[in-house]
């Protein structure tokens, strides 16, 4: 195994020529306005040792990696009975897309594409005021990594809040089909408060750890889930977690993980490592597109995959 840090500088150093070629999300007018030409990676391994390289210490909006804290949340509160309003299958459409929603009564295809995690934001919400809701997600978020810094960028969220149009389409469209059981604008005003977390790769990396290690993590020593638990949200990330580019990723880096608008991905090394990459310029379907380049050297120089050692 090569050493991480002489790794990760090296895959640092590359990347810096090619900064700023891809293009931020510009849906999300305060994403809009994030400076591209940014590359951090962390890399915690379940030994508890945590590598950086680049801009790993710059707070970005983590979007859409969320949905993997609200499935484990969700998870915890109702147990299997989330597979009565979410499935577990690749969508393979867009991540905001309403498609398949009307052929298959209103219940998303799995919780990682945006319909599916505003009825998995719905679940958490059960018995609480919106208010609450987001409170308890801060919480939950740092506790799995131990870090009580880590915070909300209201802006974001108001952001979001005002231009949100597809998301309210999604969430008016599942309503009347029953599959949300709160007033539209509770649901989606926790959800937009979830996907503008602020948090840098250190604080991400660290949050995954437990998906690395059995559902345990390993630095704080608390059981976040069941060991079957952790193989299965890892299942779910491998095949969704990137929406319609999740076979491509799973091809190119072989391993579990989650993408955001903001340009960054949450991977899981099964066994090894947590990895958080951030770069803000998105490809095609709306992944971190130096992120993606990324982790495939990092998953090639490491030998890390789940498809062989
Ligand atoms: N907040 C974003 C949205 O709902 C999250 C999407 C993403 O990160 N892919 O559009």
């Amino acid at each position: 195994m090569r050493d991480i840090q002489t790794v990760i500088n090296s895959i640092t150093e590359k990347m810096l020529p090619r900064l700023g070629a891809a293009k931020v999300a510009d849906y999300i007018p305060e994403l809009a306005k994030v400076d591209p030409k940014q590359f951090g990676i962390a890399v915690t391994t379940v030994d508890g040792q945590t590598f950086v390289a680049g801009d790993a210490k710059v707070q970005f909006s983590i979007q859409s990696i969320s949905k993997v804290f609200m499935l484990t949340l969700a998870l915890g509160k109702t147990g299997e009975s989330v597979w009565k309003r979410v499935g577990r299958e690749p969508s393979g459409s867009a991540f905001n897309s309403i498609v398949q929603l009307e052929r298959e009564m209103g219940i998303p295809r799995n919780p990682f594409v945006n319909a599916g995690a505003i009825v998995v934001t719905d679940m958490v919400l059960a018995g609480h005021q919106p208010r609450e809701a987001i409170g308890e997600v801060l919480r939950f978020v740092r506790y799995l990594a131990d870090d009580e810094t880590i915070s909300i960028d209201n802006r974001v969220a108001k952001s979001e809040q005002t231009t949100g149009y597809r998301n309210f389409a999604l969430a008016n469209f599942m309503s009347s089909f029953g599959n949300l059981h709160h007033p539209v604008d509770h649901t989606l005003g926790v959800y937009f408060h979830q996907c503008a977390l602020s948090m840098n790769c250190v604080q991400l990396a660290r949050a995954g750890l437990f998906l690395a290690n059995r559902g345990r993590n390993p630095v704080t020593g608390h059981s976040v889930v069941s060991e079957k638990r952790a193989r299965r949200i890892n299942a779910l990330m491998l095949t969704c977690g990137h929406y319609d580019g999740s076979g491509d990723f799973a091809y190119h880096v072989g391993l579990p993980g989650k993408s955001g608008v903001g340009g960054g991905i949450l991977v899981v090394a099964p066994g090894k490592a947590s990895v958080a990459v951030w770069s803000p310029g998105l490809n095609e379907v709306g992944n971190s597109a130096l992120g993606s380049v990324a982790l495939e050297m990092l998953a090639n120089e490491m030998g890390w995959s789940v498809f062989g050692a």
